[in-house]
């Protein structure tokens, strides 16, 4: 089933989110709707938050020509350390439609996770692979990737998407 996928502007994008476990119902029901959502629209990651689930998961699957496909649920996630040179790219949102921004982040992460079937990770993901997940762990956390826009850059995006979305509040 696809969902709708909240647009910037809605408050649940801005709720830090909260751990679930084992007693949550029919989880492989929802990641099924969350990747068909994100196969509809074209993305490389959707978190729970995106389509209104105020809860710590986000679902990835990115195609690397070289490598084979990377797919992963990521449920009660814990960045362990994030470290190395920066990295600089252009990233987009499935929430923020037309924004496509540079965006600087550390290279190497070290992330502790869930499946779906509860079995637990801790690993090591650099390069594009290890940026997607921190865009989708932003998520959770409430953040979006224009905030790590600096200040002037990020006042000019906002206002424009005030205007695109018709929004009338100050801060979001
Ligand atoms: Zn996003």
């Amino acid at each position: 089933m696809i969902l709708p996928i909240l647009i910037y502007g809605n408050p649940i994008l801005r709720k830090k989110c909260i751990e679930i476990d084992q007693s949550y119902q029919n989880i492989n029901l929802l990641i099924k709707n969350m990747y068909d959502t994100m196969y509809k629209a074209k993305g490389i990651g959707l978190s729970a938050p995106q389509i209104g689930l105020s809860i710590r998961l986000f679902i990835i699957e990115y195609n690397n020509f070289y490598k084979k496909k990377f797919k992963k649920v990521f449920i009660n996630p814990k960045i362990i350390k994030n470290y190395g040179y920066d990295l600089i790219s252009k990233e987009g949102c499935l929430s923020i439609p037309n924004i496509i921004e540079n965006i600087k982040r550390k290279n190497n992460l070290i992330i502790e996770y869930y499946d779906e079937n509860w079995k637990k990770y801790r690993q090591h993901f650099n390069g594009l692979l290890s940026i997607i997940i921190q865009h989708e762990y932003d998520h959770i956390d409430g953040k979006l990737f224009i905030d790590h826009i600096s200040d002037m850059k990020n006042i000019l995006i906002k206002n424009k998407l005030k205007i695109m979305f018709n929004l009338n509040k100050k801060n979001f």
